[in-house]
């Protein structure tokens, strides 16, 4: 069978890394017509938008997808286009698994943990204005059906892939309308499912706990903005952003990428890792059914990682993202 998927290689770093990806999932041997479909700055003078319609029709009609980064402008020109592509396509959960690779660098060496982070509100909404000259205002809108579906989402991935406890993550004690909803959401959600365990956490906490006692922790469940600050933060713990790989996941369609960005300072010069994108199409081959194939992938990671010979500069090597892609894909 060949699975149709739409592949966005992004700007900066992600071409470069998109490349690398292809070549180690396409010697998987699982057939895979790649539909590439351009998205970001460097299509607004074609389209007038960095997201044109085709690239979510695209996305519809597959219903996988496979993105490197793409920039977002600070402050001004367009937003986020990976917020209006997670919001266009009902894109509601952001999944993101972190888990310690041997011969990687870190403090830590056993971490396990799972961030389930809901990608459609709060304060990335992009509800904020100019109040006055001296007034800006963003508004944080959290529902009770975004919060019950994504706490579901946590509880049924903790089932499937056999996990035992799910933590939900807030600022109940400051925000206690939006961050309180969240919480009672989860909450209720968790009493559907009392093979699970389930607590809660202050986000401040959250990030000591994390730093302190990693292993005390199994799956979070967070709002948006959270999810976002404490992903980089398990990143971090893992190694770095070089080996931290995502999805976004719908009722509709998925898209995978990475957790980090386009790094801009690095683009076209065949150094960054390309780990993470590649650590994404292991999530991708297993969400559409090649299990075998996910796993040789993964395999090959940790073996190449492991050996220490052809790894980028982030795992203290000195080989381009090419030639780490290379032998990864010699392996699988
Ligand atoms: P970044 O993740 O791009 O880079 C931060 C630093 O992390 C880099 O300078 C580099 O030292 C390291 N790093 C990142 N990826 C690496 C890799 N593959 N290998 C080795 N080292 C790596 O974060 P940033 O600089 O804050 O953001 C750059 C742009 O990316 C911004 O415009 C931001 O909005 C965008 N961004 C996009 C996404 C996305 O497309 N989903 C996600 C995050 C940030």
């Amino acid at each position: 069978m060949t699975h149709t998927i739409t592949i966005i290689p992004g700007d900066g770093i992600g071409p470069e890394i998109s490349a690398a990806m292809r070549m180690v999932v396409d010697a998987t041997g699982v057939k895979i017509d790649w539909e590439v479909q351009e998205a970001g700055a460097d299509v607004m003078e074609k389209y007038k938008t960095p997201l044109p319609e085709v690239v979510l029709e695209s996305i519809r009609r597959n219903k996988v997808a496979i993105k490197g980064p793409i920039t977002t402008p600070v402050g001004k020109g367009f937003r986020s286009v990976n917020v209006a592509l997670r919001k266009a396509l009902g894109l509601y959960a952001c999944l993101r698994p972190c888990y310690s690779i041997k011969g990687v660098r870190s403090r830590f060496s056993d971490i396990d943990l799972v961030i389930v982070r809901e990608n459609t509100e709060d304060l990335y909404a992009g509800i904020e204005s100019m109040i006055d000259d001296d007034t800006a205002e963003s508004i944080k809108r959290i529902t009770r059906s975004a919060s019950r579906k994504i706490a579901k989402f946590a509880f049924e991935y903790a089932r499937t892939e056999g996990r035992k406890k799910v933590t939900a993550v807030h600022k109940a004690n400051i925000m206690k309308c939006s961050d309180g909803l969240f919480l009672e959401a989860a909450g209720q959600e968790a009493a559907l499912y009392p093979d699970i365990e389930f607590n809660d956490r202050i986000v401040d906490n959250m990030c000591m706990q994390l730093v302190q006692k990693p292993e005390l922790y199994d799956i979070m469940v967070l709002p948006n903005l959270y999810g976002d600050i404490i992903s980089d933060l398990c990143a971090g713990l893992i190694g770095g952003l070089g080996i931290a790989p995502g999805a976004n996941i719908g009722d509709d369609a998925a898209v995978f990428e990475p957790t980090h960005g386009s790094a801009p300072k690095y683009a076209g010069l065949n150094k960054v890792n390309p780990t993470a994108l590649i650590l994404s199409s292991v999530l991708m081959l297993k969400h559409i059914g090649e299990k075998d194939a996910s796993d040789r992938v993964l395999n090959s990671v940790k073996e190449v990682i492991g050996e220490g010979k052809t790894v980028t500069y982030d795992l203290g090597g000195s080989a381009g993202t090419r030639e780490m892609a290379e032998a990864i894909a010699t392996r699988v």
